[in-house]
């Protein structure tokens, strides 16, 4: 469409407006149509459309308004505005449309486009630690804010870099970092690996995520592996989010089914479960080695207390019960590759006080090459819970040391 004079197209219902009375067209009201086409144009003189459900063209297909859009065409290029809710209650009201809307854009075949977010808020804290970090999510992903001066203290920054998104995370989830729907690591210099949750409300967040990692991959030429962590019927993020994904084509989605790790745990001694590093990554936080504090992730394993070999043995469980062992973030600690192969020969141990002991059978020289790397004298308080000395308790039962 090429119009010389800004032309609104806005699709008036939202999901439930039938049964809610609360229209979209309510709240993106022609003043407010005005303010974003000055914004966006300059111009004053518009004009607009507010369609039904059946309305379809280029950018819009026969359904309710998602993502909260307007589409505002001026001279060959195509404008998509998302609209913020007006009560904001809660971390994730915002994010759902937000990955919507970015899909539509993405999906838009124009080659000018543009995209915009537009605060309409009436209530709510839209300035937490957890929206920042959406903003900067946003904006890296192409997000251009049009009011967020009358509404936020900050200036939106992209994030420039992928050590400097997870800074962010970090810093933003805080001590209590347990239950988080996203852990992003790396397991090689080339790979970033991101563990999401995958469904719920954390679906539209971990879209976002992507997308924005997906960018920032882009700058070094690194991958992205996103390990879906699945729980109960099997829900994946959503198709639309899936598709757009694949087309940004540097990110890998592996799902971390069920079914497949019990094969993988049946046919194998050793598990290579994302399951499990996602849940030590929701138990102890970010890879750091327990003997020696190395925080090098490319280096730093899962390493199991009870190891996967003798679980196996367990003749009174079922495959499914032993699964859950295997895959328990209690059951398991950070370790460097060094470390993680000397605790797994036996020639470092844990004491049920947490002390760390090396081995009285090393000769002089090893036996302080040993210590030299073993920086620390005990594992850290967290790492004890009472499930973790219980399966340290049965490591020493099945092994001699
Ligand atoms: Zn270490």
């Amino acid at each position: 469409m090429n119009t010389n004079k800004p032309y609104f197209i806005v699709k008036e219902n939202l999901q439930k407006s039938s049964i809610t009375g609360e229209y979209f067209r309510d709240q993106v009201t022609p003043d407010v149509l005005q303010d974003v086409c000055f914004k966006i144009t300059g111009e004053k003189d518009f004009e607009y459309l507010y369609v039904g459900n059946d309305f379809t063209n280029n950018e819009l297909s026969a359904t309710y308004n998602k993502g909260r859009l307007a589409i505002l065409y001026y001279k060959d290029v195509v404008n998509f505005i998302t609209f913020s809710e007006e009560n904001i209650n809660g971390r994730n009201s915002s994010v759902q449309s937000v990955a919507t809307a970015f899909n539509i854009y993405f999906n838009c075949n124009s080659l000018t486009k543009n995209l915009f977010y537009y605060f309409l808020v009436k209530n709510g804290n839209i300035e937490t630690s957890y929206h920042k970090f959406i903003y900067r999510l946003m904006k890296t992903v192409g997000f251009n804010f049009l009011n967020s001066q009358e509404y936020l203290t900050d200036t939106i920054e992209p994030f420039t870099s992928i050590p400097d998104l997870m800074l962010m995370r970090r810093t933003n989830s805080g001590r209590n970092q347990s239950n988080n729907p996203t852990y992003l690591t790396k397991s090689s210099s080339q790979n970033i690996d991101l563990y999401g949750k995958t469904y719920g409300a954390s679906k539209y967040e971990t879209s976002l995520l992507c997308y924005a990692i997906s960018e920032l991959a882009k700058i070094k030429n690194q991958t992205v592996t996103l390990y879906e962590v699945t729980e109960g019927n099997l829900r994946i993020l959503p198709k639309s989010s899936r598709d757009v994904i694949q087309k940004m084509g540097n990110i890998q989605i592996v799902q971390s089914d069920f079914a497949l790790e019990r094969n993988s745990f049946d046919q194998n001694d050793s598990l290579r479960s994302p399951r499990y590093i996602y849940n030590l990554l929701d138990r102890l936080g970010k890879k750091k080695c327990a003997f020696c504090g190395c925080e090098i992730p490319e280096i730093i394993h899962g390493a199991h207390i009870l190891p996967v070999a003798y679980i196996k043995k367990y003749s009174n469980l079922s495959l499914e019960q032993k699964l859950q062992m295997a895959t328990d973030g209690n059951n398991g600690l950070w370790l460097c590759e060094n470390h993680h192969k000397l605790f797994d020969e036996h020639i470092i141990d844990i004491a049920y006080d947490g002390k760390i002991l090396i081995s009285e059978y090393l000769s002089n020289s090893n036996k302080m090459f040993v210590q030299k790397i073993t920086t620390k004298n005990n594992i850290d308080k967290n790492i004890m819970t009472e499930q973790f000395t219980q399966y340290l308790a049965k490591r020493k039962e099945v092994v001699n040391f």
